[in-house]
């Protein structure tokens, strides 16, 4: 099967390559700017403006007009029109926020593609990775040194690169496509899992996970914004609280992200029949007190990742239907005790079979027998389709 994947090094940029860079966002910044003040003008003055591939027509005229462009590596002026494009296409058809000018500073990155080209027999890519001399290849950039995945030995065919700078650091992000074998299983275990309330997953086999707390960034981030409305417009001081700001996001970001990978791949490692049960995460906002936790749970992250880390191991993914009262039901007996939808009630007593539940863990033994008896229909139905 072959799979894209993401991959992100830490770049060390020489003097030069440092001012190249930094002139590649202006550029890609110029170009947004440019294209989004000419199309407005255009539709003022005829009710309608250049498309993209209009745009990308156009782009050597206006290089010959500003020749700062020519400097830069040209995929990436292309990209940047794309990325305007996908702006208004966002805008007309989710009708989220009209695109707005760039301004630097800001989330500064650029784009660039790997092209590839044949002369004399021999392939070349624009873009190349060396692994054992830790470097990346870059058009216009040259060899740029990269920090990242140490015990890795190849990588496969790259697509494209993100170049970005955040906190005063730069990073390269490659897209890479890569062929990957999907073991073929016969599964032998399966678990539940619930995404609680209280910071934590849940998982059948009695595993409470809790996810990372971020009050103390929480704390400092609070403190410094404070300072930063109090420091002087432009000074060095305010400048670098802004770069403190920053690195206690990047922090925070990390944490979570070390978190999920983690608790995904021994979640699919350990199993074969993986069953999610859904939590209306929308529901939960209205609890006032809830909401303010779950602002900084990423449990779609957590979900995706298990989707696509089961997909590639060849195990079974099953969500069960999301109206499925697994909290209230008793796994014992089955008897329903409406009583439980109060997310106060923690322990309860099962009024027919008195069977003591803790309310978390009993409903991932529901999750574990809904999936199963999922799983079985599709078998059943694989089955079928096989004779
Ligand atoms: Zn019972």
């Amino acid at each position: 099967m072959k799979i894209l994947k993401g991959y992100v090094f830490r770049m060390y940029p020489n003097v030069f390559q440092k001012k190249l860079i930094e002139k590649s966002f202006g550029c890609s910044r110029f170009i947004y700017n440019y294209y989004l003040n000419d199309k407005q003008r255009e539709y003022k003055e005829k009710g309608k403006s250049k498309t993209a591939y209009d745009q990308i027509k156009a782009l050597p005229e206006l290089c010959k007009e500003k020749p700062f462009l020519k400097e830069v590596d040209s995929c990436i002026l292309r990209n940047s029109i794309f990325n305007l494009d996908n702006a208004y296409q966002k805008f007309y058809k989710e009708h989220i926020g009209y695109p707005n000018y760039k301004r630097k500073g800001i989330h500064e990155n650029y784009k660039t593609n790997n092209i590839k080209s044949t002369y004399k027999r021999k392939e070349y890519n624009s873009i190349k990775i060396d692994l054992t001399e830790r470097t990346i290849k870059l058009p216009k950039l040259g060899k740029v040194k990269v920090r990242g995945y140490r015990n890795k030995k190849e990588i496969g065919n790259i697509k494209s690169a993100v170049i970005k700078k955040e906190a005063g650091r730069y990073y390269i992000s490659i897209l890479v496509e890569e062929e990957i074998e999907v073991p073929k299983i016969v599964p032998t275990s399966i678990v539940g899992i619930d995404l609680g309330i209280k910071d934590t997953i849940i998982t059948s086999n009695g595993y409470k996970l809790k996810i990372p707390s971020i009050s103390k960034e929480l704390k400092r981030l609070k403190g410094y914004q404070k300072a930063l409305s109090r420091s002087e417009r432009k000074s060095k001081n305010r400048y670098k609280i802004k770069m403190i700001i920053q690195r206690i996001y990047q922090k925070i970001k990390n944490i979570r992200k070390y978190f999920i990978h983690q608790i995904t791949n021994k979640i699919v490692k350990e199993d074969d029949i993986i069953v999610l049960g859904d939590l209306d995460i929308k529901g939960m906002y209205e609890n006032h007190k809830v909401a303010k936790e779950l602002t900084h749970i990423p449990l779609s992250e957590i979900m995706e990742k298990l989707r696509y880390k089961s997909k590639y191991e060849g195990k079974y993914l099953i969500q069960i239907d999301r109206y499925y009262p697994s909290s209230q039901i008793c796994s014992r007996c089955n008897y329903q005790n409406k009583e439980i939808k109060d997310l106060k009630i923690r322990k309860w007593e099962c009024p027919r079979c008195k069977t003591t539940h803790d309310r978390d863990y009993n409903a991932t033994e529901n999750i574990l027998f809904e999936g199963l008896k999922k799983y079985m229909k599709i078998k059943t139905r694989e089955e079928q389709v096989a004779k």
